[in-house]
């Protein structure tokens, strides 16, 4: 079983993914991760996420850097690349599937819609299962033919051998129980990409030496799927905070959409970052914008 980690120096990291423009609640999330880190003498790590080749794009890797520059974002060491570390992820993948852990996925978006069996999860409808059925034969012969397939988790079988975890929230401090099976059989190899955000992110907070995760309340059930594969490989666990979302005018959270505020427009209006930063820290968010509850 996975237990918190008991850090000698404070590890964190902010880990955007390079899809759109970074707005002013990741430039809140930044903030209180830098500030952890520089309350206990401890490192931020800059991560980009950048293995979703169809969605990431250098502009925003550049937009990213810029704005947190601008934001007074310090991090220390150099920053990392999801997109070179693909071998970390391969040599994973082939540990699971050796465990008997993994199964490759054939099914569309349209196949799994269509099935009515696939009941709901935290993050929405559960992978019904259907290429966990296959028949090995069958398996073999798409495999043969070339037919592209993404590679999913045995949840149950996983679960039967990590037995049950738990992580570690660092604050408040406490011990939660994760249930990584009302998540399903996730994705851990995509077909359009070499490996799902779940695996990549999992790998690389351990590869980096992270001790504690900041990040959003959206994230907070992938975290049980997180500390189970931590579990499987014998990777330490970080402790965890999940920090409420800000929402915007609408009432919906903001989301790389052009109507969140952008750090950049605020940046091309003039706006004094160590102003906003000063803000951002006491809470104070511009009109309109106002915090979800936990
Ligand atoms: N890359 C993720 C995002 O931009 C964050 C991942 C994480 O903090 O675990 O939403």
């Amino acid at each position: 079983m996975n237990g918190p980690a008991a850090p000698q120096h404070l590890v964190t990291r902010f880990a955007p993914s390079p899809t759109g423009r970074l707005h002013i609640g990741h430039g809140w999330s930044a903030l209180m991760a830098m500030d952890l880190a520089r309350g206990s003498s401890g490192s931020l790590r800059l991560r980009i996420e950048d293995i979703d080749g169809a969605r990431s794009r250098a502009e925003h890797v550049d937009g990213i850097i810029e704005d947190l520059r601008w934001l007074g974002i310090v991090w220390d060491g150099p920053v990392v690349f999801q997109s070179q570390r693909l071998d970390l992820y391969m040599t994973a993948l082939d540990r699971l599937r050796g465990m008997g852990l993994l199964y490759p996925c054939f099914c569309t978006r349209a196949d799994i819609a269509a099935s009515t069996t696939a009941p709901h999860g935290p993050e929405g409808p559960v992978y019904p299962g259907i290429c966990r059925q296959l028949p090995e034969p069958e398996r073999e012969r798409q495999m043969a033919a070339g037919q592209a397939h993404a590679w999913r988790i045995d949840m149950k079988a996983a679960v039967k051998k990590a037995g049950g975890v738990t992580w570690s929230s660092f604050s408040p401090p406490s011990v939660v129980a994760a249930d990584p099976l009302a998540h399903g059989d996730v994705v851990l190899a995509r077909k359009d990409a070499p490996a799902s955000y779940h695996l990549s992110c999992t790998l690389d907070d351990a590869a980096m030496g992270i001790t504690h995760v900041l990040r959003g309340n959206d994230l907070r059930a992938a975290t049980d799927i997180h500390c189970l594969l931590q579990a499987l490989l014998g990777l330490p666990s970080p402790a965890y905070l999940h920090h409420p979302l800000l929402l915007g005018p609408d009432g919906k959270r903001l989301a790389k959409r052009a109507e969140s505020i952008a750090l950049a427009d605020l940046r091309d209006q003039g706006v004094d970052p160590a102003r906003l930063a000063a803000d951002l820290r006491a809470g104070v968010f511009p009109v309109g914008i106002s915090l979800a509850d936990a």
